[in-house]
Parts: structure tokens; C-alpha cells; sequence
């Protein structure tokens, strides 16, 4: 019978995703500056403005997706679904309201889904960054979203 719960690797190399919003843009520029050479072992992606933001200021290459207000966390939230994000870094502003904060919540509801490290601010982002962690594999159980559809379909 099918498990419950699949185990997921996180592999040494992270497929990390960067997001800030517009007032904390700068502080995700300096974080990703001052972490540099930990960040060049991973894979960087992110939001159209963030993503070419870091790529201009420093010399990281992160892959753009579309803009945060139009699309750009409903693109990194898909990612995830399909294994292609398992690290999240997102500078949000808790003092600003946002026209896209449903995509915002999704993204984040779909990364504690998945049970993807998010790091919602710097303190969060620094410790995670230098968790030894960062340069091993790490081993997650989650929902085994085959058998959740079968389950759900002999509900019906
Ligand atoms: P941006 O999007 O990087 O394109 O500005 C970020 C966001 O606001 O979600």
C-alpha cells in the first residue's frame, strides 16, 4: 500500500528563490553582497525586479521570473510544487499593504506545504544561510500528493 508521506531530498546544492519587496529591495541587495560566496555554490532564481536587482549589484547570477505583482510568486509557488525551488528568501514589508498579497500568502502557504525553509526577514535569512545545513543533504517527509489524489478520489 502506498505511504502516506514521500520523502524529499533537499540536496546540497540549493535551488533557493529571492524575493524582496520594494522597501527592503536594498536590504536584500546587501545581504546577498555580504553572502556571496555562500551563495554562488546554489542556484538562484527570482522575481523579475528583485532577481535583475542582484544581478546588476552583484555578481551572483539569478534567474528572473515575472514580477513579483504579476505573477513572479505564483511562478516561484509552481517551482516549488514541482521540486524546482526548495529554499525561500523573501524580504517581505510588514508596513506596507501590497496589491498582490493573495499571491503572497499562496506563495508562503505552498512553501510550509512543502516544507521549504523560508527566511521572511535578515535575522531569520542570516542564521539560516550559516546553518551547517547549507552543505549537506537534508532528508524531509512530505505528503504523498499521489496517494492524497487516490484517497481523495475513492471519497467520491
Ligand atoms: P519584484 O517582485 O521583484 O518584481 O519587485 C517582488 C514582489 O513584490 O513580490
Amino acid at each position: 500500500m502506498a505511504q502516506e508521506t514521500i520523502t524529499l531530498t533537499i540536496e546540497k546544492q540549493k535551488k533557493i528563490a529571492l524575493i524582496a519587496h520594494d522597501n527592503k529591495k536594498e536590504e536584500l541587495i546587501q545581504w546577498c553582497d555580504r553572502n556571496q560566496d555562500i551563495l554562488k555554490k546554489h542556484f538562484l532564481c527570482g522575481t523579475g525586479t528583485t532577481a535583475r536587482l542582484i544581478t546588476e549589484r552583484t555578481s551572483l547570477p539569478v534567474k528572473g521570473y515575472n514580477s513579483g505583482p504579476l505573477g513572479g510568486d505564483q511562478q516561484i509557488g509552481a517551482k516549488i510544487v514541482e521540486g524546482q525551488v526548495d529554499f525561500l528568501i523573501f524580504f517581505s514589508d510588514p508596513l506596507t499593504a501590497q496589491p498582490h498579497d493573495p499571491d503572497v500568502k499562496a506563495l508562503l502557504r505552498i512553501a510550509q506545504v512543502y516544507d521549504i525553509p523560508i527566511a521572511n526577514n535578515m535575522a531569520t535569512a542570516d542564521f539560516m544561510i550559516h546553518s551547517s545545513l547549507m552543505d549537506q543533504t537534508y532528508d524531509h517527509e512530505v505528503m504523498n500528493f499521489k496517494k492524497n489524489v487516490e484517497n481523495r478520489v475513492n471519497e467520491f
